[in-house]
């Protein structure tokens, strides 16, 4: 199949069946394709939809972002995981300001140099807001090529990026590229699919190697298998008399930087911990263990209910200290399963 063949089926099906409604197509800026191809990065379109309307809505343009505090930002992004995103993110607008103007660079290169922007998402970007020529190469667009031409090997190796990379560039049309890049995108989310691609409705499958070899649940081959460690922690849920929580700010950069947790330690006898608090042990209750999987490593954490030795210890201003209120959440970035346990966590009197 030649390019022009290859593109002509994407669009024309595209034109059909492509998805041409969702809220950041309505207006597509450089800065709202910004927003929703990070957000979109290992998360599904129906979970983004919510996130980036309430995004836009505070955030309407780069400006506001770039003039925001980080902990807003995370606010606005809990729930969605990977927070490097959000905090490339408001660094990234940062930039866009006080570099370029307020307007986002118009070339690969340029936004590929701004924080949390790779290739793949500075192809997105300029091709759907400028139309100029640019591939992409995210994770629906690495599937439907490795089968369509039936590329051994793992995605994250070097010699297999490099061959999708050229498949991605031969295939990009030179008009009507916005178009094109949604509709792989489409394509890789809606029929291309991990498990049970729907090949007899696909506009690529008379040319498709995988589909013609019937590889198409060996292909694209998996990430090698790899054991992650398992590492504990102890996470000390401590209230006060009005029952508010004590939430402590994990430094900028790191596991979960800048967003609120519990403080934590390895072991009770250890409270005085990253925060310097110490606990009256004797009225410590360990509740039910949760695991929370990073892509490196498990962690088992035994959520502690918990009381402070001296309860006047105050929480001063522009400490990393916060008495967490659960009746009028403070406007603040949590870590994941912070806030899981927040939900779960126990009626002061039934403590
Ligand atoms: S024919 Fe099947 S495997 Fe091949 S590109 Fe289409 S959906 Fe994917």
């Amino acid at each position: 199949m030649t390019p022009e063949h290859f593109s002509t089926a994407v669009l024309d099906w595209f034109d059909q069946h492509g998805r041409h409604d969702l809220p950041w197509q309505a207006n597509k800026t450089a800065y709202h394709t910004w927003i929703s191809e990070i957000m979109l990065q290992q998360t599904q379109v129906a979970t983004v939809i919510p996130y980036f309307q309430r995004f836009i809505e505070r955030f309407p343009d780069v400006q506001s972002l770039a003039e925001a505090e980080q902990d807003e930002v995370l606010h606005l992004w809990t729930g969605l995981g990977y927070y490097a995103r959000a905090r490339n993110l408001h660094k990234a607008a940062q930039r866009v300001v006080s570099e370029y103007n307020g307007e986002f660079p118009q070339s690969v290169e340029a936004l590929e140099d701004l924080p949390g922007i790779g290739r793949s998402t500075a192809g997105a970007v300029l091709s759907i807001s400028t139309g100029k020529r640019a591939a992409i190469l995210d994770g629906n667009v690495k599937r439907v090529l490795a089968r369509f031409y039936a590329v051994e090997g793992w995605s994250g190796t070097t010699a297999v990026q490099k061959e999708l990379w050229q498949y991605a560039e031969r295939n990009t049309p030179d008009a009507r590229v916005g178009d094109y890049t949604q509709a792989m995108m489409d394509l890789g989310a809606t029929l291309c699919t991990r498990s049970k691609p729907s090949c007899l409705l696909c506009p690529l499958q008379p040319q498709c190697s995988a589909f013609a070899q019937g590889k198409t649940d060996k292909l694209p081959a998996p990430r090698p298998k790899k054991v992650i460690p398992v590492k504990q922690t102890l996470m000390l849920m401590i209230r006060n008399d009005a029952g508010e929580v004590l939430l402590y700010q994990r430094p900028p950069s790191g596991l979960w930087g800048g967003l609120w947790s519990f403080p934590q330690v390895q072991d009770l006898r250890d409270s005085h911990g990253e925060t310097g608090l110490e606990i009256d042990a004797d009225s410590a209750e360990a509740l039910a263990p949760l695991r929370h999987t990073f892509s490196h490593f498990h962690l088992d954490i035994t959520p502690v209910l918990a009381r402070l030795k001296s309860p006047t210890e105050c929480v001063m201003e522009g400490s990393p200290l916060l008495w967490y209120n659960l009746e009028q959440p403070q406007s603040v970035g949590l870590a994941a399963p912070v806030k899981k346990l927040l939900q779960k966590l126990p009626s002061p009197g039934l403590s």
